[in-house]
């Protein structure tokens, strides 16, 4: 059930703004299933109505009725700085749906939308809609994307484009900056409210532990370590890792600037706009650390009430500390995994961060390589083997191919098992920027065909579907340095 917020400061009823002649852009079949739309041959729904409903231009189907509307406060840091208060400037929430919130992005300004328009552009909306999809599909914990509805509506960003809708869905939208604009306002009444809701709906355990506040806030930085863990083990970059952005599920959310690494640079910048490299690769982890510590200062006034507050500060940042800890364990499992280990031995770390600097000094495919690894063979001769060819340092790939074998004898695992599980971990297709690059650029000639092709084949990325080996390539050096900004 949604968050009820009291009070009009924070939470504005209001309506999408409809958009003229709406069309099907993209529709997931996935997430229209789990939410219980049925569909027609056609992978549409069968309730002609949802178009309107899903455009923001109407808010009943035949079964649903969209009482509710509202759009939120929210507030955050962004690239470090606070920002004070932002909001859902372009997103309303429509209402609860099989469990999940189901929010339009795109749907017109609300009281929350400050100078913007409370647009999103096709282009963007295209990126969201295919991430979402792809990261659920690795098993990365995201909000997921329903349809995209477009208009020829002109909006304007450097140039003008044209206006889309994402239909967007989750068990919440709610973000680390909610907790932060009560803070903000010293309003340590909705603070609370807040966070009872968070317990009481997405956190039951914490009821039964001596500091459900305390313990809420583990919960919340352990799912985020995790999160980012997942990340950098599928090379995947947010781009704007804003506190405004970061969810209190640990999900992946607000997908605008991301990008997955095609050659592994570990201080890759997605995001043109970040200059600094403030979200570069090897600093979201640290980033989303510094993001928790965030939160720990919001909710001090709830560890404290009246009294205490050095000692709440005090357990606030010894549960924060606990953050690299259960980060370093996620991520040393995952990259054992992609490995094709099983056991955990004393030189396996080495073994990684050896490997993600040989890949790095010679900018090796990040995808490819770690698929392709699963193909070795024990007992085979690395002198053939066309891994080794990627490298530039060839004396010292060699040396580590040579621990590397050494270490999978310990396995006593068949081959064929091995490279099983490494399939299972290391996808063979993830939304390389020039894919999504090609499908908007069909799409902003009014043919979706690409953006279906592409939900489709990142719906699995783990399997072989050696028909579509091409999308498994690594860009062309003439689309190498598609750039993406802020602008959305
Ligand atoms: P983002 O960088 O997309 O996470 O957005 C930061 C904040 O700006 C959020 O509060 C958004 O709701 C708001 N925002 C972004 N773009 C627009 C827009 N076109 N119109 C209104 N608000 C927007
Ligand atoms: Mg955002």
């Amino acid at each position: 059930m949604a968050f009820i917020f009291s009070g009009d400061d924070v939470c504005q009823t209001t309506t999408p703004t409809p958009i003229p002649a709406p069309y099907w852009v993209a529709f997931s079949h996935s997430s229209a299933n789990l939410i219980g739309i049925a569909l027609d041959d056609t992978g549409l729904p069968v309730d002609k109505e949802w178009l309107g409903v899903l455009s923001g231009n109407q808010l009943n189907t035949s079964d649903h009725h969209f009482s509710n509307p509202i759009a939120t406060v929210y507030s955050g840091h962004q690239f470090g700085v606070w920002a004070g208060q932002l909001g859902d400037g372009r997103a309303i929430l429509l209402g609860d749906i099989a469990g999940q919130e189901l929010q339009l992005k795109g749907a017109g300004i609300t009281r929350f939308s400050r100078m913007g328009d409370g647009r999103a552009v096709l282009r963007s909306s295209i990126r969201e809609f295919l991430c979402s999809e792809a990261m659920h599909a690795l098993g990365i914990p995201t909000t997921r994307a329903l349809s995209i509805v477009g208009s020829d509506l002109p909006v304007k960003r450097e140039t003008f484009e044209t206006a889309a809708v994402c239909a967007r869905f989750a068990p919440s939208f709610l973000r680390i900056g909610h907790f932060e604009h009560f803070a903000a306002l010293d309003d340590v009444d909705r603070l609370r409210e807040f966070a009872d809701y968070l317990i009481q709906y997405h956190y039951p355990d914490s009821q039964n532990t001596d500091e459900p506040y305390l313990n809420l806030f583990q919960e919340i930085c352990a799912r985020n370590a995790s999160l980012v863990a997942q990340w950098q083990a599928v090379g995947f970059c947010h781009g704007v890792l804003n506190s405004d952005n970061i969810s209190v599920l640990g999900l992946t959310m607000d997908y605008g600037p991301f990008g997955f690494l095609d050659q592994f640079q570990i201080d890759h910048i997605c995001n043109h706009s970040d200059q600094g490299g403030r979200y570069s690769y090897h600093r979201q982890p640290q980033i989303m650390h510094w993001n928790m510590a965030c939160l720990a200062s919001a909710m001090i006034p709830l560890l404290a009430g009246k009294s205490d507050e050095a000692l709440a500060q005090e357990k606030l940042r010894s549960a924060l500390d606990q953050f690299p800890v259960v980060y370093a364990h996620a991520w040393q499992s995952l990259f054992r995994k992609k490995l094709g280990f099983t056991t955990s031995e004393e030189g396996d770390i080495d073994l990684i961060e050896r490997l993600l600097q040989a890949m790095h000094d010679s900018k090796v495919d990040f995808t490819n390589f770690f698929r392709n690894l699963g193909k070795l063979k024990s007992g085979e001769s690395l002198l053939q083997n066309s891994l080794r060819d990627e490298f530039i340092d060839r004396e010292s790939i060699d040396r580590w191919f040579d621990d590397y074998v050494a270490r999978l004898k310990l396995e006593s695992v068949p081959d064929e098992v091995r490279q099983h599980a490494m399939n299972q971990v290391n996808p063979k297709y993830i939304l390389r920027n020039h894919l999504a690059q090609t499908a908007i650029e069909k799409a902003q000639d009014k043919d979706f065909s690409e953006v279906t092709k592409l939900l489709k084949i990142l719906n699995k990325p783990y399997d072989e579907q050696s028909e579509y080996d091409s999308y498994s390539l690594a860009p062309p050096p003439n689309l190498q340095a598609v750039e993406v900004s802020c602008s959305s």
